[in-house]
């Protein structure tokens, strides 16, 4: 096999396509740059694949479920402990492609790749349990037959993901797909598309047999919308913005076939006015800041309970400020730049906007380039019916509203399209389980960070999601279920044994 990736990361890397085990340029030799956010400098040409490429991808991928079906989960799980130790063992490089190409600090890039090691593994862990789990008996109420209730592959899984999270997203599908004993064709996003193929090195190096993963890369139109058409296709997994997600529904509708979708999120923290401060300004920077806002889970409405709002604002303005903007590899650094031209112009646009309509404006500038930066911005007393209070604006931007009942807290939060998670900050534990329970949001953190473990879920409530992700739910998605009835003596006709 090809190393890809062996160049150094100062020259332009030309990478190739992975499908059926080998590397290989696209039908059509067409090209995409990959810019580095930063500095606006191209770092990268990928292939700019076609229809025709996602056809020959997904033939593989089928040809290859035959066998890999037909593995047991212990096999599969002994190849994803590979890949878990494949990614610790190219821990700094991954990270290092990780903040060139998606702009986050080094420090956040090294969380992201911890994260899709523990995903690997959780997942072996789930393959190796299917070996028992995989087929159940289901208790009748009569003896004359016997139920089993198996869970097998969907089949060739067909995996879309965004620019904010590259391999992390990834993982959440590939980990549970390949421990489900599914084949993948995976389509990174065209902005982040070099974390991915490294990673297609890694499963490669681990022993993954040909035709078990193949990683296709170009646009949404030319790969994505043919990969979820692509009749082939059992399943198709998205994360993405809701729009494209919803173009995605409707393609896989037209061969009926399984979607799991995660998209966008306008999400609240809600801090009382017994929280401790510091936690909270802690965790609204966090919430709203980290990976420079552009996060489906971001908190960025902050609403604070009156009679701290004023003590708040100040000491968020103030950490805000503190925060050290810069090229991602430069140690200090604490936020990076937005990840590409297109969200850099929207969230300007965003900013824009939220001057005219706040009552007080914290932040805001956005420096000379070159690159892609943003400072951190607050915006105070928005009406709520402002685009910036409503809509995912993804970039480092909160909005904060003051509230005075709880009930109107959960109401303001609970106000939105979205529903894919929320904060609380309080010190009251009743008021904990009675706001956790009220909130319409897949995930709850109760002062906490937005700490994400694969054991649990992910995934929300209305527009943001359909099905969810990591967990038992994350393996579930790419099984179908079989019912297995066998009568346990000579039972001829209904009739003879009806249906209890
Ligand atoms: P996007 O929807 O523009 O693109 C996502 C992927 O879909 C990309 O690979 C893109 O090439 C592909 N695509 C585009 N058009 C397509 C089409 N017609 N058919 C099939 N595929 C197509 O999203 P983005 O800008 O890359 O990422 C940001 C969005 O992702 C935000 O809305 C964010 O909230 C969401 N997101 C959600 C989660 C979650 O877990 N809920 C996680 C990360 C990001």
């Amino acid at each position: 096999m090809t190393k890809m990736h062996s160049a150094q990361l100062d020259g332009v890397l030309r990478t190739q396509l992975y499908i059926d085990g080998a590397w290989c340029n696209g039908e059509g030799g067409r090209r995409l740059q990959v810019i580095n956010p930063s500095t606006e400098t191209t770092i990268a040409e990928v292939e700019a694949a076609s229809a025709a490429d996602v056809d020959v991808a997904v033939k593989a991928a089928a040809k290859a479920f035959r066998t890999w079906k037909k593995t047991t989960g212990a096999e599969r799980a002994a190849l994803l402990r590979a890949i878990a130790r494949g990614v610790e063992a190219r821990r700094e490089r991954l990270a290092t492609l990780q903040s060139l190409n998606n702009g986050k600090p080094l420090a956040e890039a090294l969380i992201d790749v911890s994260d899709v090691a523990a995903t690997f593994d959780y997942y072996a862990q789930l393959a190796e349990q299917l070996d028992e789990t995989g087929e159940s008996a289901v208790a009748l109420p009569t003896d004359d037959y016997r139920a089993v209730i198996r869970r097998e592959p969907a089949g060739v899984a067909g995996l879309i993901v965004p620019w904010n999270f590259p391999m992390v997203t990834t993982a959440w599908k590939l980990a549970p797909a390949l421990a489900a004993g599914c084949t993948v064709v995976l389509k990174p996003s065209e902005v982040t598309p070099l974390p991915e193929l490294e990673l297609a090195e890694i499963v490669a190096e681990a022993g993954v047999p040909r035709g078990v993963f193949n990683v296709v890369t170009g646009t949404g139109v030319d790969v994505g919308a043919p990969l979820a058409a692509h009749p082939l296709v059992a399943k198709v997994s998205f994360t993405g913005s809701t729009s494209v997600g919803e173009q995605v529904m409707k393609t896989a509708a037209t061969t009926i076939k399984g979607v799991s979708l995660e998209l966008g999120g306008k999400s609240s923290i809600v801090v009382f006015a017994d929280a401790d401060l510091d936690l909270a300004v802690e965790l609204v920077v966090g919430g709203g800041f980290f990976n420079a806002g552009q996060m489906c889970s971001a908190t960025s409405r902050v609403l604070v309970e009156r009679p701290i709002a004023q003590a708040l604002i100040a000491r968020l303005a103030e950490r805000a400020r503190q925060i050290a903007v810069g090229d991602p590899l430069v140690p200090g650094v604490q936020m990076g730049p937005l990840t590409n031209r297109a969200q850099y112009e929207r969230v300007q646009r965003y900013i824009a906007q939220g001057k005219s309509e706040a009552a007080e404006v914290i932040g805001g500038e956005v420096p000379a380039g070159p690159g892609y930066f943003v400072k951190p911005t607050i915006f105070v007393d928005v009406p709520v019916d402002s685009a910036v209070w409503r809509e995912e604006i993804f970039g480092p931007v909160l909005c904060v509203r003051a509230f005075d009942t709880e009930d109107e807290a959960i109401g303001v939060a609970n106000d939105t399209e979205y529903g894919l998670v929320a904060t609380v900050v309080t010190r009251d534990p009743a008021r904990e389980q009675r706001v956790a329970q009220a909130l319409e949001a897949g995930v709850v953190w109760i002062n906490a960070p937005q700490a994400i473990f694969p054991q649990t879920s992910w995934g929300g409530y209305k527009r943001s999601s359909i099905g969810r992700e990591l967990g038992p739910f994350g393996l579930a998605a790419f099984q179908e279920i079989k019912q297995v009835l066998s009568a346990a003596r000579n039972v001829r006709t209904m009739r003879e044994n009806p249906t209890p």
